[in-house]
């Protein structure tokens, strides 16, 4: 049985990494998806055509999740091409690493508008629809920081914290329509986000932790097939950690 049959998802920032896993494993689990880019048009294409080819229907949208009228535009377009949404899921992020001393106020500004101000734009987009339908799922991705807090990331752990604030009370609000908000906290997943960093430092961590591996993008895609199916019609307001134990 698919866990997903029929369902239409979108997913922001699809073009690799996690959301790109995530479409992938949804699109499996009979998932209609329509996901997000910021600029990598050329993969966005080739995950399109992947994701066509299993078929279901996929489309990628060059949307800037940090906009509040791209948001609400791309809502429209997908609602007209895919007739309603039940899964919306909040992947877009970027990191401007930096000590506290040396980080600039843009590049502060520029996480927190990418990271945290994306997902009440995206919220608030497709609230409509999901209280029409008296039912909906939205997935934040969080991170074990924004649950601890680390060293040199002041900015992007402030945004992932104020994530989890965001989830919370928007499963407090809506859970009365059956809409339900979770976020998930992934640990060290490798990504091309996480390939930048240096080699023996990902040693070092892959070393600490419980599972003594780093994640996969599927690894964190099968828990949004958890949250975004009936499978968790229970559950809200929750922020699932999926860190190979990291934060035991
Ligand atoms: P990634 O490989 O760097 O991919 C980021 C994705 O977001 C890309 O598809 C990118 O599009 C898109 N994006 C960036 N800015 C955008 C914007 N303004 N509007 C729309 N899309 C935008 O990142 P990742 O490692 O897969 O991470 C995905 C999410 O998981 C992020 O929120 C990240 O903070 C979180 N996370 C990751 C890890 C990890 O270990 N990797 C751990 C915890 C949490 P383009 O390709 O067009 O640039």
């Amino acid at each position: 049985m698919k866990l997903l049959e029929g369902k239409v998802a979108i997913i922001t920032g699809a073009s690799r990494g996690i959301g790109s896993g995530i479409a992938k494993v949804f699109a499996q689990q009979g998932a209609n998806v329509a996901f997000t880019y910021s600029s990598s048009a050329e993969s966005a294409m080739a995950l399109e055509n992947e994701l066509n080819a299993l078929g279901i229907k996929a489309k990628g949208y060059q949307s800037n999740a940090a906009d509040f009228s791209d948001a609400h535009k791309l809502v429209d377009d997908v609602i007209a091409e895919f007739g309603t949404i039940d899964i919306l899921i909040n992947n877009a992020g970027i990191t401007k690493d930096n000590l506290l001393m040396r980080m600039s106020e843009e590049d502060f500004d520029k996480v927190i508008e990418i990271n945290l101000k994306s997902v009440f734009n995206m919220t608030k987009a497709v609230q409509k629809i999901m209280l029409k339908n008296r039912k909906g799922s939205i997935i934040n991705m969080s991170s074990v920081v924004g649950v601890k807090g680390n060293a040199g990331q002041a900015n992007y752990a402030a945004s992932k914290a104020g994530m989890i604030g965001f989830t919370k009370s928007i499963a407090l609000e809506l859970g009365s329509r059956n809409i339900r908000c979770n976020a998930i906290a992934p640990g060290f997943i490798e990504t091309e986000m996480t390939a930048k960093l240096n080699e023996d430092v990902v040693k070092g961590w892959r070393e600490a932790i419980p599972l003594k591996r780093g994640g996969s993008p599927e690894d964190v895609a099968n828990v949004c097939v958890f949250l975004g199916s009936e499978m968790s019609a229970y559950v809200t307001g929750q922020v699932i950690n999926v860190d190979g134990g990291m934060l035991t």
